[in-house]
């Protein structure tokens, strides 16, 4: 792995909030100033492509890099974006639909809730 790969990847572990690509750039350019933005969104691609992170989808909304790779679900605010881990062996037991008549085949799957989290819920009520 190369050196900016390990700096990348570090600071993806470090943020440990689903960053984005210009979160973990940010990160990145306080520890390396010479580390570009395209070094960084195609070090996250890759990284990605090797399963060493994975993307957490959120459609319409920039993608999201996740730390960890074996499954877990997602707890999403529709207010401020913020993407929290849940672990729940019901959610992994769901039965998966046979989607081969579509032509598509799944290799896993992730749940996301959505909703508004407790901060917000908190900033809501306060007057
Ligand atoms: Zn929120
Ligand atoms: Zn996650």
């Amino acid at each position: 792995m190369t050196q900016q790969r390990l700096v990348v990847l570090e600071a993806v572990l470090d943020l440990d909030n689903h960053p984005t690509a210009d979160q973990v750039h940010e990160t990145v350019a306080h520890r390396d100033p010479g580390v570009s933005r395209a070094t960084v969104y195609r070090t996250l691609e890759s990284l990605a492509r090797l399963g060493v992170i994975t993307k957490a989808c959120h459609p319409g909304k920039t993608v999201r890099y996740d730390s960890r790779t074996e499954p877990h679900h997602h707890l999403v605010c529709l207010r401020c974006d913020a993407v929290t881990d849940i672990a729940d062996d019901r959610l992994d037991a769901l039965p998966v639909p046979d989607t081969t008549g579509l032509g598509f085949e799944v290799s896993d799957f992730r749940v996301q809730l959505r909703g508004i989290c407790r901060r917000c819920r908190e900033l809501e009520e306060t007057p």
